[in-house]
């Protein structure tokens, strides 16, 4: 047996208001003048001043804003690593995101890429990325995906969905202020809060359980139920705990793996560009069968906060669009392997998906 050496975040700034220290967190780091920090920041700020303001730029440091309303893309990454090459002759001296999953996921991939030659679809897999990437900074605007912790950044490629797993993919520095997400809209609050719930229900369920992850997962699944069930929490301590919910899930599923909702989820995503948070949601209330408890909560959970999901997602596709949503989910085999056993292979079927599938 061998163990895997995990690495984590180098720093973390935890508190409300924490962003004001951005420009004394970043200023060491500059390489010289010359080498710019490229913020990378969700265009739902743009114009948006009161966070805006406080990004420190100075001698050719850049902010480049971007639509969330996509996923990451493998050829997203390297338009932006292609632009930031042309535009600065010096490599940056940093990289920093400012949004959520899907712009902290960009934030890394772009550092690697910086420092690793060829394309993004290239690095998609297990331990690929031989150059450590350039100094990067997550600063998470909306909680639950647990990006801001992991080892991974999620890319859409030509061919898979697929993160970029490495020793070199975590942030060096991440800074959690839970005000930064005072204005999310109700239901995205909702998805992507219950990404944090699966994470939590996926690797507490699953045969790779182990005491590390479980003592992660066992901390964010109590904030969930407090924040989204049975707590009174005032605004301000729900989006604190929420915070600390998505960090904990992230490092639950960092020794762990998640589970049927993420493989089957990465399906609808990959064919009909689902986000990862509805997508989970659409997924996981169909999920009895292998989550019972874990589902029921979560019925509970939309109930008490009015969350109508979309139906009938799949109702007019065809043989070829679900046999490669099978086909997506079921090549991603750890998370199987996890949910189900190492039997897996005899219990999920290529018609038990499709069933399942059919239901959404
Ligand atoms: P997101 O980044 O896609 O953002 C969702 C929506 O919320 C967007 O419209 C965005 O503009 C908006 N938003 C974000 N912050 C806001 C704020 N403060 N105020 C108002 N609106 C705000 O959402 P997400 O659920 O955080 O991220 C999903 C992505 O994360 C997916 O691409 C998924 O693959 C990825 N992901 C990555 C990991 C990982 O470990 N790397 C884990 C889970 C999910
Ligand atoms: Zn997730």
């Amino acid at each position: 047996m061998s163990y895997k050496n995990h690495p984590m975040v180098s720093r973390v700034i935890f508190g409300r208001g924490s962003f004001n220290q951005l420009s004394d967190i970043v200023a060491p780091k500059r390489l010289n003048i010359k080498a710019p920090f490229i913020y990378l920041v969700d265009d739902v700020f743009k114009g948006n001043s009161w966070l805006t303001s406080r990004i420190p730029i100075s001698y050719n440091d850049q902010i480049i804003y971007i639509s969330a309303d996509e996923e990451p893309k493998t050829s997203q990454v390297d338009e932006l690593v292609e632009q930031i090459i042309l535009d600065h002759k010096d490599r940056p001296s940093g990289i920093i995101g400012i949004g959520g999953g899907t712009i902290l996921d960009l934030a890394k991939a772009v550092s690697i890429l910086l420092t690793n030659e060829g394309e993004a679809k290239d690095y998609q897999g297990w331990d690929l990325v031989k150059t450590p990437a350039i100094y990067h900074v997550g600063v998470p605007t909306i909680s639950g995906t647990g990006a801001e912790v992991s080892r991974t950044t999620v890319l859409t490629g030509p061919d898979k969905k697929l993160g970029i797993n490495s020793d070199y993919t975590p942030f060096d520095q991440v800074i959690l202020d839970p005000e930064l997400t005072k204005d999310v809209p109700k239901d995205q609050w909702f998805y992507t809060g219950m990404d944090c719930f699966i994470h939590c229900i996926e690797s507490l369920e699953g045969t790779y359980l182990n005491a590390f992850s479980q003592s992660y997962g066992e901390k964010a699944f109590d904030l969930c139920l407090e924040i989204f069930l049975n707590g009174n929490l005032e605004e301000k301590e729900s989006q604190d705990k929420l915070m600390m919910a998505s960090w904990h899930g992230g490092m639950s599923i960092a020794y762990s793996q998640v589970g049927v909702a993420h493989a089957m989820s990465y399906g609808l995503s990959y064919l009909l560009g689902t986000k990862h948070g509805i997508g989970n949601c659409i997924v996981f209330d169909q999920l009895e069968e292998f989550y019972p408890e874990g589902v029921k909560l979560f019925k509970q959970m939309k109930e008490k906060h009015s969350i109508e999901l979309p139906q009938g997602l799949c109702k007019d596709l065809g043989d070829d669009e679900f046999n490669t949503m099978i086909r997506v989910a079921l090549s991603l085999e750890p998370l199987w392997e996890n949910a189900v056993g190492k039997q897996w292979k005899q219990i999920i079927t290529k018609e038990k998906l499709r069933a399942l599938y059919q239901k959404m």
